[in-house]
């Protein structure tokens, strides 16, 4: 019988998760459907429950759900400590995850850049920036965190145990930085004339990693490649947090460019 998947969030018709995810399935011949379901906040737990109850293979949570599944799940270490999980697997009870940070590593290495021992300015101190704080300080780069709203940026630094800086010394944060990674929603469609940074303050060794996937090339992106810096777009976050989530789920290895295609389709 072919088995279930899903993603639950609200809005959630412009997902890209059914599109990748079904695409990885029918590379490698599983009899498998994924599916995006709207879920009202008030109806999560039942949600969950009950995708467990009908063998649901694993879901994914995404926005604005991440945090409050928290308390539907048995979450491990790194979800636990970020407070929010992307992806549930009911192969042992209702286990929570969060695959945001590792997809954010893989992007970059990917890209040829390492985190360890690295220095990152990491701008954002909301859900996505959360995760890859966190993931990032395990994996030993050397975070500092800041955001237009400074008390967010202290009170994240604080819980991951990494630097904070006020936002008004970009410059001078950047000179000192191997990797800058834009975790804010500036330069998102229909805001694509915003950037965090312009070319000015940025230098040739700088790694310019932008999460914002929706358009593909963002102004910061641009003024990167003008720098001589190296620009990664945020689609292989995208994909490899998705390709992780498959890995977890099925213990087999995902198709990840076949789940790059049918991303990069979706969003032409
Ligand atoms: P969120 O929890 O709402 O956090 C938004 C962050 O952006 C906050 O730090 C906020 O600062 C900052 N921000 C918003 N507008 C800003 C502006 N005009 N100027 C400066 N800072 C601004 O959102 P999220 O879930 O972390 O997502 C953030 C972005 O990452 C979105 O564009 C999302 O699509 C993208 N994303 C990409 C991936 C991927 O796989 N590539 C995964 C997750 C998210 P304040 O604290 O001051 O409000």
């Amino acid at each position: 019988m072919k088995q279930v998947f899903g993603v639950m969030g609200d809005p959630i018709e412009h997902s890209l998760s059914p599109a990748m995810h079904n695409a990885a399935f029918r590379e490698l011949g599983m009899d498998c459907e994924y599916h995006a379901f709207r879920v009202r906040q008030k109806n999560l737990r039942e949600a969950i429950l009950g995708a467990q109850a009908m063998g649901f293979g694993g879901l994914n949570i995404t926005v604005p759900h991440k945090k409050k599944a928290l308390e539907f799940t048995n979450p491990d270490t790194l979800a636990r400590r970020i407070g929010a999980v992307n992806t549930i697997s009911f192969n042992e009870g209702i286990r929570g995850h969060n695959t945001d940070g590792l997809g954010a590593e893989m992007a970059l290495w990917e890209a040829g850049v390492g985190i360890k021992s690295s220095n990152v300015l990491l701008i954002g101190a909301g859900g996505a920036a959360r995760a890859i704080a966190f993931h990032f300080a395990e994996k030993g780069a050397c975070v500092t965190i800041t955001n237009r709203t400074p008390e967010k940026a202290e009170a994240l630094a604080e819980d991951v145990g990494c630097r904070h800086a006020g936002l008004e010394n970009l410059k001078g944060l950047l000179q000192d930085s191997d990797i800058l990674i834009n975790a804010t929603s500036m330069g998102m469609h229909p805001h694509i004339d915003a950037t965090i940074a312009s070319r000015d303050i940025m230098h040739p060794d700088l790694a310019v990693f932008d999460i914002v996937y929706n358009p593909l090339q963002t102004k910061l992106l641009h003024q990167a490649e003008l720098a001589g810096a190296k620009p990664i777009g945020g689609v292989a976050m995208l994909v490899h947090q998705g390709a992780e989530a498959f890995r977890i789920w099925t213990g087999q290895e995902p198709p990840v460019e076949v789940m790059r295609k049918a991303v990069l389709e979706g969003l032409d």
